[in-house]
């Protein structure tokens, strides 16, 4: 009979390290002899108290004198002593603070039940009643969505290997043995089950326990795509209705506990766009309520436009915290969920914990453009005029909702819903087929539950979201100006995406972090996509990247110009670009010395020393790069009698991973000043730079023609000759050109940089006159 059922044991096969793996090293540490502490666990047998706690008969506090009772018995029986801190409590601490889940066992359970297997778990435990008992509670929380069935001892009164809870396990999964693949990592548990008749695999290894699984199901469960996360059933998580005034109510659906997290999605959709971030997001300690916006699913969905304003949308939400008595959420958003979640940030600051938007960046209302205006300007927002009249998207949408969902849920390669010229074409779904095809991202059941709840609520809420344009724009306008200073993200699904200047001026204003930003330095040789991308204003900001980083435990890149040609800058981490942290501190033209923000582009620099006569004596060939940046790695320019760039910076101020601000200087913190000259991006923050700077003056170039052969013989006396001498090389010939810079009392032509270099006109601080050439 073919195998239909999989009963997997937890601790040492869902969990690891196994308890006997665990023990071992327990006596190893105290110096027992191998096998003392299964000896004393069994002892009693099946009256014993280790079989007594295992059936619930005894909690684990109770349990624990007899154990450590039986333990001296059998140290006696042996003629060994035990040592002074034996404590099997704290034996027990350690095994259940070291327990974690087996992902891939679990996994291979998740596909089994995928592929039509009850699946159960088959536990021998205890009533934990420990200081410890939260960790059992948490992995059992975690496993048990994935499975049919959980069996627990302790709750049944039976224990493996007593053939009595095999039955009792038959019987629940209605199986006869045959049907029954059972995995245990005690072979004294197997046994029984195989003499009735079950398939046995003996877990002491995984990868050998999965191969031998995947044999016996038939289901290929190694080198398999990674399983989706758990979603949620609307039938049997739990629902809420808050209402919010007279007539109108919000739905939602609500999952953990811990801080709040409130999803709103987007259009035209469902709490249930959540299903799968609900559970995950219940599982990483938050208390999860997924709104049905108004209009949407089992919320109310008053026909009026005004209802659907982002004012009053915004302040709906607000009731609903107070209705269940919230005082701070995190909000994440998604399209027009994200554009109501800035909002919230903004207008209710204080109710907000956090705010992230999926694909929606801020826009705030420009007040000299109004929104209309700019839908109308962008073709991409065709869509949106189309959605105006009240009643046609509306008998367009409604037609076959069907047909509407399957068009609207595709991937982004799948897609053949157009947003422009819709009004010219005369509709949304003008041409997509009448019935199109089920996406890979979504089932026929997925599809059904959206058809059921639109069903409900028809698409005139959702499409009066679209209808309050002019009355958003007017009240955005009364936060113009504001930031939003609350822990804030962006996250994008596309993963090129690539912040517009436009997009980026308004984000750059509005939000301080980013997820999905793909960087990549300025030859496109290296790139990477950091975790979070952010861009502080402020040293307090850069301190609040620090304190997220060390409360996560990630690492933290800083990035300046993006100029350098390896990856040096690049990490998976979190990404600092301190463009932001651009400005000039300060102008000492006495002692000719410049403080600055360690973001500046070298090529502001230049232009703001230009006002006060100064110049840096030397630089390398561009000026789009930073301050910090071209300290930290070494750039250096020509010139024989001038150091790297680092050897102009006479202090620096460096933000360690700590917090920690260290002034640096020859005089203070001396050593970390050395280190720091030339830091390569791992010594902390650069914040700001002092550097040594020199009268402006003016360069004359002389160029000539020589042979690679006569530039080496004759080097030292070329270096002599000019104060910035190079030459540029032509591989796979012997020719060369030779370069001489020399300072000159000429009238200034042309704007050029002191980098021999580079040929394009950047940096105004150095000149030089073209008949000199
Ligand atoms: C076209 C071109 C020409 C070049 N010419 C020369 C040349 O003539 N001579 C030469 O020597 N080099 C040259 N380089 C290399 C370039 O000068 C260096 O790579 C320099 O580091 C670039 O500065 P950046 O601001 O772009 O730094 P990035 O590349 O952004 O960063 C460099 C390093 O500094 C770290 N960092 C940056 N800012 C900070 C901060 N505030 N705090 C802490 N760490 C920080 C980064 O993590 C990274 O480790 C050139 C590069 C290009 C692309």
């Amino acid at each position: 009979m073919a195998l239909r059922a999989a009963v997997f044991d937890l601790v040492g096969v869902l969990t690891q390290p196994s308890v006997t793996s665990f023990w071992d090293r327990a006596e190893e540490e105290l110096a027992l002899p191998r096998g003392f502490l299964s000896k004393a666990f069994l002892k009693g047998g099946p009256d014993g108290p280790s079989t007594r706690v295992m059936k619930g008969e005894i909690t684990f506090s109770q349990w624990v004198p007899f154990m450590e009772e039986d333990c001296r018995k059998c140290s006696k029986d042996s003629g060994i002593c035990l040592p002074e801190n034996f404590s099997i409590k704290q034996i027990f601490e350690k095994v259940l603070s070291a327990r974690k889940i087996n992902y891939p066992m679990l996994q291979a359970a998740v596909t089994l039940k995928q592929k039509g297997f009850t699946t159960c778990i088959l536990t021998n435990n205890w009533l934990d009643d420990s200081a410890e008992r939260g960790s059992m509670a948490q992995v059992l929380c975690e496993l048990k969505p994935h499975f049919d069935f959980l069996i627990e001892s302790s709750q049944i009164g039976m224990v493996k290997p007593d053939p009595q809870i095999y039955k009792f396990v038959l019987d629940t999964l209605k199986t006869s043995p045959s049907e029954v693949v059972f995995l245990d990592n005690f072979e004294t548990n197997l046994q029984p089950a195989r003499e009735m008749g079950m398939v046995t695999i003996f877990v002491r290894d995984i990868d050998a326990a999965l191969k031998e699984l995947e044999k016996v199901t038939g289901v290929q469960l190694l080198q398999t795509a990674v399983p989706q996360p758990i979603s949620c059933d609307p039938s049997t998580v739990t629902h809420g209705y808050v209402p919010i005034k007279p007539g109108v109510r919000l739905h939602f659906v609500e999952l953990g506990s811990g801080p709040v997290v409130c999803l709103c999605h987007g259009f035209p959709e469902s709490w249930f766009s959540w299903r799968y971030q609900i559970p995950a997001l219940a599982q990483a300690g938050f208390r999860v309520l997924a709104v049905d916006m108004k209009g949407y699913g089992e919320s109310s969905a008053p026909p009026e436009i005004e209802e659907y304003s982002l004012e009053v949308l915004s302040k709906d939400m607000i009731t609903f915290l107070d209705k269940l008595g919230i005082a701070q959420a995190v909000f994440i958003g998604h399209d027009w969920g994200g554009m109501l979640v800035w909002t919230i940030a903004l207008f209710h600051p204080e109710r907000v914990r956090a705010v992230a938007s999926l694909n929606t960046p801020f826009m705030p209302s420009n007040p000299k453009v109004s929104s209309m205006e700019i839908i109308k300007a962008n073709p991409a927002f065709n869509y949106q005029l189309y959605f105006q009249e009240p009643g046609v998207a509306e008998a367009e949408l409604e037609k076959n909702l069907s047909r509407t969902f399957k068009s609207f849920f595709r991937s982004s390669d799948e897609t053949f819903i157009t947003v422009s010229r819709v009004c010219e074409m005369g509709g949304l779904l003008v041409n997509t087929p009448e019935e199109p095809t089920l996406s890979k991202m979504v089932t026929e059941e997925d599809i059904q539950f959206y058809v059921q709840e639109f069903k409900k609520s028809g698409f005139r809420g959702p499409l009066n979201w679209y209808r309050n344009m002019d009355t958003n724009w007017e009240w955005g306008c009364k936060g113009s100006g504001r930031k939003i200073l609350i822990p804030a993200l962006m996250v994008t699904a596309e993963k090129d995406f690539v912040l517009t200047p436009e997009l980026s001026k308004h984000m750059e204003d509005w939000v301080h972090g980013y997820k999905g930003v793909k960087f990549q330095n300025w030859a496109r040789t290296y790139g990477c996509c950091p975790e979070m991308y952010f861009q502080p204003t402020s040293v307090e900001e850069v301190k609040e990247v620090l304190a997220l980083a060390r409360q996560q435990n990630k690492r933290v890149k800083v990035v300046g110009g993006g100029h350098s040609p390896s990856d040096i800058a690049c990490t998976d981490g979190f990404m600092i670009h301190m463009g932001k942290m651009n400005r000039i501190l300060k102008v000492d033209t006495e002692k000719k010395q410049v403080t600055m923000e360690a973001g500046i582009l070298l090529a502001d620099l230049n232009h703001q020393l230009d006002k006060h006569g100064l110049a840096l004596s030397n630089l390398g060939a561009v000026s789009d790069v930073t301050a910090g940046g071209v300290i930290g790695s070494g750039t250096h320019n020509t010139g024989i009698k001038h150091g790297i760039l680092a050897t102009q910076v006479v202090a620096l101020t460096l933000l360690t991973a700590d917090g920690t601000i260290l002034e640096c200087s020859e005089s203070s913190n001396a050593e970390v000043f050395q280190a720091a000259r030339v830091h390569l991006g791992c010594l902390g923050v650069i914040l700001t730079v002092t550097l040594q700077c020199v009268p402006q003056f003016h360069l004359q170039e002389t160029t000539f023609p020589s042979t690679l052969k006569e530039v080496l013989d004759n080097l030292d006396s070329h270096l002599k000759k000019s104060e910035y001498f190079r030459f540029l090389w032509f591989p796979h010939s012997e020719n060369v050109s030779v370069i001489y810079q020399d300072h000159t009392n000429k009238v200034a032509m042309g704007i050029f940089p002191i980098s021999p270099h580079c040929p394009a006109p950047r940096a105004p601080n150095t000149y030089y006159h073209p008949d000199d050439r």
